[in-house]
């Protein structure tokens, strides 16, 4: 291993020359507090920035063992350290050294939700940070003096001021990882507990706007508290017993006045099958891990999905067994998502009439006149919604202001006013026996069977001109593979770029190496997280990379479903 002296000696070395030098600087060296590794150095200062990692043996960082001693706490620690280093980052690195990205230091930052990443490894040896750096230049001159200052300076006191553990930072440790402990303790149990969500009293859920998912901290703001008949106690294991409301599996209709909550409480619904930091006022609110958000979305592509349980009989003999269009329309692209949802076995379908097609979710008594069932192609999924409970144990929380015909196929409703949720389940019950329901039932006595999908390999083509590989997340929900841009903005549980990164390559993974021409496109989504799971989310790349985030099996699978060029193959019964 290379010394600090070494690297001082190459940096003078190459002061002033062209920019290309800096690849001499490529190595491993021993920086007394932490072994700095220079893995990938940038062509140019507008480039990537340069890739490094900082390792500092459990000697010096002394993390306890109980804080890495299982895979929660882990993925815990790991964030909190991130997010430590990134903010030392933000205050000690200076920034601007000259052109492009000269004088950067910058770690993967995560947002409110915790998820495991690839930004910090720890283990019983070491606790690794990787990080990224812009080498300065001025022009494409080396600036070796500013990059001496970066990597002699700034770069040790961002590493001692994170990687290691600090007296007044324990509390913080600890907390963090216990609240990010209890909330995965609590979603494996929600499926015992026969529930489907828990909100716990006094959680937050409105955030600052639309664009900014920190906590709402202006104005009124109510905090969440359970309708007595849907309260329950739950135990966890490092805060003890929690008071809060309990979601049963089943129907659930969210309703209420427009403006009065609603879309809140279903997107805090939404995004809680991650997990959220202490003092996000989500810490407490805990989804199924197998919920999925299913909306409408016009435009997507759809490749041989059997929308048959929904869609039948369109114009022109037009067959749904194995459905594919270029331009989905509102109603069978929802079709679609739920569809593909079930088919890598979505337990509960996250739903609102904001975002659905008015056509897909009812028909009424007068259009059911106007317009007979032979001439209609869509069942609507009101007469669908209970045979999915029924036959595939699959719940949905729906919220609908708009159409109490929902009323008779609900095992429970909550109204919301001024943002304070209300039990109204007899009452809506007593409604739908005074009123019947003038409608017809069209969705017959069973959901409908669908038919396995088997993607085909030589449908992913990841080459962009002379590059043979090419994936890259270009914003939250915009995935580049090879050619082709991957519209996912309609994918709302994708919550972080880098498990859009992730995403990318976990496509060039599962094309590779899973897909065989006999295995359903479920098959090989088990396969692929299977292996992430044993060996991280490193198995997706065979440089140490530290920007990648977990994406759970559905955001990767809509990420193939949504690949414009995919070819799939449907067969009845799927061989292993
Ligand atoms: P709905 O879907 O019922 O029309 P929304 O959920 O969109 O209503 O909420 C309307 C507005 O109220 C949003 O701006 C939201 O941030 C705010 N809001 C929601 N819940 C709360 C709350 N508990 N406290 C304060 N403001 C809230
Ligand atoms: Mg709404």
């Amino acid at each position: 291993m290379k010394t600090e002296a070494d690297l001082k000696h190459t940096l003078r070395r190459i002061e002033g020359r062209g920019y290309k030098a800096y690849k001499d600087i490529k190595d491993v060296y021993d920086f007394g507090e932490f072994t700095l590794f220079i893995d990938h150095v940038q062509g140019d200062p507008f480039a990537a920035p340069s890739r490094i990692r900082a390792q500092v043996s459990q000697d010096i960082a002394q993390f306890p063992p109980d804080t890495y001693s299982k895979k929660d706490r882990i993925v815990g620690l790991c964030d909190l350290l991130t997010r430590m280093f990134s903010q030392s980052a933000r205050h000690i690195a200076k920034g601007h050294r000259g052109t492009g990205k000269s004088g950067m230091i910058e770690i993967d930052t995560p947002g409110q939700e915790i998820l495991e990443r690839t930004s910090v490894v720890i283990n019983r040896n070491f606790v690794e940070a990787r990080c990224v750096m812009g080498l300065p230049a001025s022009g494409r001159r080396i600036l070796a003096r500013e990059a001496e200052a970066m990597f002699f300076d700034e770069l040790p006191k961002i590493v001692s001021a994170s990687l290691r553990v600090q007296d007044n930072g324990k509390k913080r440790l600890h907390k963090h990882i216990e609240v990010y402990e209890d909330q995965c303790w609590l979603r494996s149990q929600l499926e015992n507990l026969g529930l489907v969500a828990f909100i716990a009293n006094g959680s937050l859920l409105p955030r600052a706007s639309g664009v900014d998912d920190r906590p709402l901290s202006t104005g009124r703001i109510v905090t969440f508290q359970s309708p007595p008949s849907l309260e329950m106690t739950v135990e966890l294991p490092n805060h003890g017993p929690v008071l809060g409301m309990g979601i049963p599996k089943g129907v659930t209709l969210i309703v209420g006045g427009g403006y009065h909550g609603k879309s809140t409480l279903l997107d805090a619904l939404v995004r809680s099958v991650y997990c959220h930091i202490p003092g996000d006022g989500r810490e407490c609110v805990v989804t199924h891990s197998d919920a999925v958000k299913i909306r409408a979305e016009d435009g997507r592509r759809i490749e041989g999905v059997d929308i048959s349980p929904f869609i039948k009989n369109l114009p022109f003999g037009q067959q749904t067994i194995s459905f594919s269009t270029d331009d989905a329309s509102g109603s069978t692209s929802q079709a679609a998502n739920i569809i593909e949802a079930l088919e890598i076995e979505a337990k509960v379908l996250l739903m609102d009439e904001d975002t659905s097609a008015t056509n897909f979710m009812i028909r009424d008594h007068r259009m059911q006149e106007l317009v007979s069932k032979e001439k209609e192609p869509i069942t609507p999924f009101i007469d669908k919604i209970r045979l999915l409970y029924r036959e595939h144990g699959v719940s949905t929380v729906l919220v609908m202001g708009g159409s109490g015909e929902y009323f008779d196929v609900a095992d429970t409703v909550i109204a919301l006013e001024d943002y304070v949720p209300r039990d109204v389940t007899s009452e809506a019950k007593n409604i739908a026996q005074r009123y019947k329901a003038e409608r017809k039932h069209e969705g017959g006595t069973v959901f409908g069977t669908t038919t396995p999908r088997i993607p085909v390999a030589a449908s992913f083509d990841p080459s962009r001109g002379r590059k043979p590989v090419k994936t890259d997340a270009k914003g939250l929900r915009t995935l580049v593979f090879g050619r082709h841009t991957i519209d996912l903005s309609a994918v709302e549980q994708i919550v972080d770029r880098s498990q859009t990164r992730a995403i990318g390559d976990a496509l060039l993974r599962a094309s590779r190496e899973h897909m065989n021409g006999r295995r359903s496109l479920s098959q090989i989504m088990g396969l692929l997280m299977d292996e992430i799971e044993t060996g991280g989310l490193d198995v997706l790349n065979s440089k140490p990379l530290g920007n990648y985030a977990l994406p759970r099996r559905f955001e990767v699978a809509a990420a193939i479903n949504r690949l414009r060029t995919l070819r799939v193959e449907n067969r009845r019964t799927v061989l292993n």
